[in-house]
């Protein structure tokens, strides 16, 4: 974006500084960061704040679509505007009525099998407490032959995650009206961190037993106003969406929500948990913010023209 706009920057970490384009000042001394990560800047002298695309419609009085001269933004997946405002809707955690047991995966072959066929570990089923049951009733809603993951808030388990393990329907039941309004482990997440979210449980096990433990899932694709909240407290947040059509969905959905850029790993792989972890590792270090996708696939900008540096 910085390159585009011949912005001439110098890196630090996670930071770019370069002299402040506000206009209300001398900035000899570059005074003005701005963050990889989420694309939020700020001056340090005049208070100058923003986002990208505020940024880009400040310097060039135009967006991102008008300015790259695209006039078929729904084709980008990206629907990147420049205010975004939302209805803010909580929920209180419904108690949970239990009549049935819950049982320890190791005492039945065919659970662990499942799990294992997952390439789900001991440490995996210890750190996120699964079970599994035969038969039991959660809040009026019938468990049979399902894998049970808590989703815990608090230390307080808010619902359950039940997956069958021998190819019922659906493939994924939650008990009636629990919230799914929070992300996955999220007393064990890392926000100040580089968060990677998934569609999924199941695409989170390969990255969290071989590469990161700050990784979470907010249950498939559709977001709740409560869960772009928490994502929005990540500054450095990587998604890796499933390779189809819903994960094309998820990511435009996304973007439509979030105020702050995040990153994006494109897998060559169907999902995250068909991905080898070699392809995991290299997809995490080649993400990239929403934004620069947009403008490389203009193809106005070519990376070499755009590697602006302060001598
Ligand atoms: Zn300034």
């Amino acid at each position: 974006v910085l390159g585009m706009l011949n912005i001439r920057f110098k890196e630090k970490g996670d930071e770019l500084r370069a002299h402040c384009m506000s206009g209300t000042h001398e900035d000899n001394t570059p005074s003005w960061f701005i963050n990889k990560n989420s694309g939020m800047f700020q001056c340090f002298s005049c208070g100058y704040r923003g986002n990208l695309h505020t940024l880009i419609k400040e310097l060039t009085g135009q967006t991102l679509y008008e300015y790259l001269q695209i006039d078929n933004p729904d084709e980008y997946m990206f629907k990147a505007m420049l205010t975004k405002k939302k209805k803010r809707i909580r929920k209180i955690p419904t108690k949970l009525k239990i009549t049935g047991d819950i049982l320890d995966p190791h005492s039945d072959k065919q659970v662990m099998e499942y799990l294992r066929n997952r390439n789900i570990d001991d440490q995996f089923i210890n750190d996120f407490h699964i079970k599994y049951c035969n038969f039991i009733v959660i809040n009026g809603t019938k468990f049979r032959n399902r894998i049970l993951i808590p989703i815990i808030v608090d230390g307080k388990i808010l619902s359950y995650d039940g997956r069958t393990f021998t190819d019922d329907k659906p493939k994924v039941l939650y008990p009636k009206g629990t919230s799914l309004g929070t992300l996955f482990n999220i007393d064990n997440l890392n926000f100040d961190k580089e968060l990677i979210l998934v569609e999924g449980i199941m695409d989170m096990v390969k990255i969290y037993t071989h590469i990161t433990k700050n990784v979470t899932t907010c249950f498939g694709i559709n977001l709740s106003n409560k869960q772009i909240d928490l994502l929005e407290n990540c500054q450095h947040l990587l998604v890796i969406p499933d390779n189809d059509k819903a994960g094309k969905q998820f990511i435009s959905l996304l973007d439509k929500h979030m105020n702050y850029e995040y990153k994006i790993g494109f897998l060559e792989s169907k999902d995250p948990g068909e991905a080898s972890v070699e392809e995991l590792k290299n997809t995490i270090q080649n993400a990239k913010l929403s934004i620069d996708y947009i403008i490389e696939k203009s193809g106005l900008f070519q990376s070499e023209e755009i590697k602006w540096r302060i001598k």
